[in-house]
Formats: structure tokens, sequence, C-alpha cells
């Protein structure tokens, strides 16, 4: 046999694979949109975000869909706003299905993030494979993203560009991390320039596109506070809140309008919990089926795929080129409360709080296998929510199948074991009083964090709501003010 018929042998087998592999994502993104189109509580204008999730995240489809180039972010942490003032669709690249994960987990390495290995291998299931970005930004946050272009070149990319990644700084309460921050988002729009053939991307651009993410922010936090009264299903938030990048936020925002008074009518069964960790990408929502099953259901939560995507909305006093751009280096990096961040109290404030007013029976930790940052931290997250007086399940899983029943069991086991919200609450205060009593002394600087922040006044703020009004009970968060100063163009 010639070499070149060797080739083509292989090249026939890898693509029966490919061919494969596809059907089966596609019959995934089919069973998990018919799931939620069979519920009970299911409603017309639903159809809207449903049939855009059954439509792939093919980025070729979304830039017909939405008239733009499509922009790929890897992490919600490169700011949207930038990228659709220079004329892009920003779509966030998630990786929620178990037979991409499968295709590609054969050349890389066995324990990795889950989410991040059904990206790569989504992006040869694509017709058009990765082919239909215009450009891809990789925010480097956690290890595994910051080694995603080595990472996707043992398996190949399906002609996807070249990620462009941003230096994401890890401390960021210094002043010099916030300075490389903005000097990054700085490069970040001198690239995006770049990609438009040199359209300039000034303060009117970016304010308007200020504006539709604010529009969308106020319709999706509504959205998050009838969640939380028990009028919105789990999965349904999470479907909603998936769809959020594969159309115009402007189209997306009005249809939500639309459907959010007729979430009214429904009421959610099961005791309420806060759901924190890695997030639950699209199709793969196992556990919001295991968390209905056992009879909990998702009051808020801290997921960057839930209501972490919009960790709140821009508003800025100083409408200045460097002032807007400021602005949004400020809450994509200041605002974020992913843990990927060194010391973030913030962060654990906002899992905690909830305890302190009682909206929530107890928090289930949701860890993807290969997920260190969620990993690392859930240790002492579980000891400052246990402290509080609020229950806190571990869950360790993937994309597999095989352990639903197990989790099924455990979740089941966490529910018998927890007594409604309002009474949670009052538990926690007695716990919290004997502990300050007995065993820490009454000075402030003994007193939970929580209870410790100041206000202060700004000039430039993020408003936030959903997991970020808790931190509100545990001190708003604060950042410091954007001097007014005129428009100083190529800073810094
Ligand atoms: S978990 Fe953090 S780093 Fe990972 S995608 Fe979400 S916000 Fe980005
Ligand atoms: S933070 Fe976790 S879920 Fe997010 S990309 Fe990194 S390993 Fe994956």
């Amino acid at each position: 046999m010639e070499r070149g018929d060797s080739e083509t042998v292989f090249d026939g087998r890898a693509e029966r694979q490919r061919k494969k592999f596809r059907l089966k994502y596609l019959e995934e993104i089919r069973r998990e949109t018919e799931a939620i189109r069979s519920r009970p509580d299911y409603f017309q204008e639903l159809d809207y975000f449903v049939d855009l999730l059954e439509s792939g995240p093919d980025p070729a489809a979304i830039s017909a869909r939405t008239g733009l180039p499509v922009a790929g972010l890897l992490c919600v942490q490169a700011p949207f706003e930038l990228v659709r003032a220079a004329g892009f669709h920003p779509f966030r690249i998630c990786g929620g299905s178990a037979a991409a994960a499968r295709l590609s987990a054969p050349q890389l390495p066995p324990v990795m993030c889950p989410a991040l290995r059904s990206i790569v291998g989504a992006a040869l299931l694509e017709p058009a494979g990765g082919k239909g970005f215009a450009l891809r930004i990789a925010p480097c946050t956690c290890d595994w993203t910051a080694k995603m272009p080595e990472l996707e070149g043992l398996v190949g990319s399906g002609g996807a560009p070249a990620f462009y990644r941003m230096d994401l700084p890890r401390l960021k309460d210094r002043d010099e991390s916030q300075e490389r921050w903005l000097g990054e988002v700085y490069a970040l729009r001198r690239r995006l320039m770049e990609a438009a053939g040199g359209k300039r991307v000034g303060p009117p651009a970016l304010s308007k596109a200020l504006a539709v993410y604010q529009g969308a922010w106020r319709a999706f936090s509504n959205l998050s506070g009838l969640r939380a009264k028990g009028h919105v299903a789990s999965a349904v938030f999470a479907a909603v809140a998936a769809s959020f990048f594969h159309d115009l936020p402007e189209t997306w925002t009005e249809r939500l309008k639309r459907a959010l008074p007729l979430f009214k009518a429904s009421a959610q069964d099961g005791l309420e919990v806060f759901l924190a960790g890695s997030p639950v990408f699209f199709p793969n929502f196992k556990l919001y089926r295991l968390l209905e099953e056992a009879g909990l259901r998702v009051a808020g939560d801290d997921l960057c795929s839930g209501e972490r995507i919009f960790p709140g909305a821009v508003f800025c006093d100083d409408p200045s080129e460097h002032g807007l751009l400021k602005a949004l280096a400020q809450r994509y990096h200041q605002g974020c409360l992913c843990p990927v961040f060194a010391e973030d109290d913030r962060r654990a404030n906002s899992v905690v709080a909830p305890a302190l007013d009682g909206r929530h029976s107890g928090v289930v930790y949701h860890v993807l296998k290969g997920c260190h940052p969620y990993d690392l931290e859930s240790i002492g997250l579980e000891r400052r929510v246990k402290e509080a007086g609020m229950r806190f399940l571990r869950i360790e899983t993937d994309y597999a199948e095989e352990d639903s029943q197990t989790l099924l069991t455990r979740l089941e086991a966490f529910r018998n074991s927890l007594v409604p919200a309002r009474r949670v609450a009052s538990v926690g205060w007695t716990r919290r009083r004997v502990d300050r009593r007995e065993t820490r002394g009454s000075s402030p600087e003994h007193l939970p964090r929580a209870y410790r922040h100041a206000p202060s006044s700004l000039s430039c703020r993020t408003v936030s709501s959903g997991s970020q009004s808790r931190s509100a009970s545990s001190g708003p968060l604060s950042f410091p003010a954007v001097p007014a100063q005129p428009s100083r163009q190529g800073r810094p």
C-alpha cells in the first residue's frame, strides 16, 4: 500500500468517527431541548430561547442571525461591550457536550476540565469547524485556559483563528494589577480595531454598547428575581442564560421582557438551594435534572453559566474614552467573582451571605473533575458556609451519565437533612452569636468579614443583582472612583 493510500484510509476513519460523534452531539442537544419543551410549566414564549439552543453553537449560523462577524470569548471576563462596540458579536464559547469531550479525550490530558475538552472537540464537529469565528479571545484565567492554544494544537482547531490572549492579573486588589488589566483592555481594543479593518472604537460606540448590555442585564436580573421567588425552574433559567450569546442582546432582551410576566403563573416545588461552583454548560444539564428529581430548587447561583454571565452592569459618570474603558476594565476585573483570583473575600461572602437572610436552605457546590480553582476553594468555603449555619454538599462530576444514580442518592440525602430556609437563618444567627461570645471575642476584627465592609461613594460603579445583590448584605462592591479627565486616546 502506498503512503497516500494509508493516509486516505486514516482520513476516512477519522471522518466516519467525526460523523458518529456529530450525531451524538446533535442528539444531546435534541434530548435536552425536548426535555425543556415537555415540562408542564413550559409556555410558548420560551420557544425563542430553546430554538436558539437547538440551532447549536455554530459561529457561521450565529453570524448570519446577528448580521455581525462573531468573536468567540473563552470566558466571561473579556468585556462584551468592547467587542460589540468594535462591530463584532461576542459569543461565549461553552463546552457542555459529552460527545465532543469524548472525541477530543484520547489526545488530551486524562484529568482535564471537561468543559474545555468539550470546546476542543466541538470545534471539529461544527459544519464549518471553527472557521466561522472572525477572531477568538481567551483571557488567561485558570491554568487550563492559559494552555488552551497548546491543548487545541494537539487535536486541531477546525480552522479557527488563533486565540488572542489577555493576561489576567490574579491579585486583583493591587493598583499595579488594575493598571495592568486596563492595559490589556486597551490592547484588546487595538486588536479589535485591527480585525475590524481599522474602524475606530470611540466613546459613542462604547456608550451605545454599554446601554445595550445594561438593558440585557436588567431583564436578566428580573428573571433572577423571579427564580428566587420560586417562579422559574432551575433548568429553564439555565437555558435562557445559555441562549444569551446566540443572538443580538437587543433581540434577546425584548424576548425575555415578553416572557417575564408569564413566569409568574408558575410555582416551583422543592427546597431552595444556592448552587455554586464550576459552570454548568448546555447541553449537559445533568445536574439540574438531578436536583429537580431530588426535590431541590436552585433559588440563586454563583455560576458563570448562570447569574454570573452578568456580574453587573456598567454605569459610568465619566463619558470620555479613557473613563469608559476604565469602567469596563474595573467591572470585568474587580467585579468578577471567579475563584481564579487570589484571596477574594467578596467571593466567599457572595456564597455565605444568603445564610444571613435565610434565602436558601443549603449550598450545593459543583466541581467539574479537573477544575482546580473551584476544587481548591471548596474546602474553605464549606467551612464558612457551615459556620454561617447552612448545610453544604460538594458534588464532583463530569459529563458522564454513569454517576447519575449515586449523585441522586446523595442529593436526596442532602435534601432530607435540610430545614426550610427561614429556620436556617435563625439557626445561623444563634450559632454565630455563640461563636463570637465563646471563641472569638467581640471586637470588629473578630466579626466575620461580611459585617465589616464600609460603603464608599463612586463616580463609576458596577450595579449588581442576583448573586451580587447577596454581596450587598455583606457590603457593596467598591471600586476606586474614575477621575474626571479629558479623553486620552491610545492610553496607556
Ligand atoms: S469559571 Fe471563571 S475562568 Fe472559568 S469560564 Fe467561568 S469566569 Fe471564566
Ligand atoms: S475555571 Fe474550571 S471550569 Fe472554568 S475553564 Fe478553568 S478548569 Fe474549566
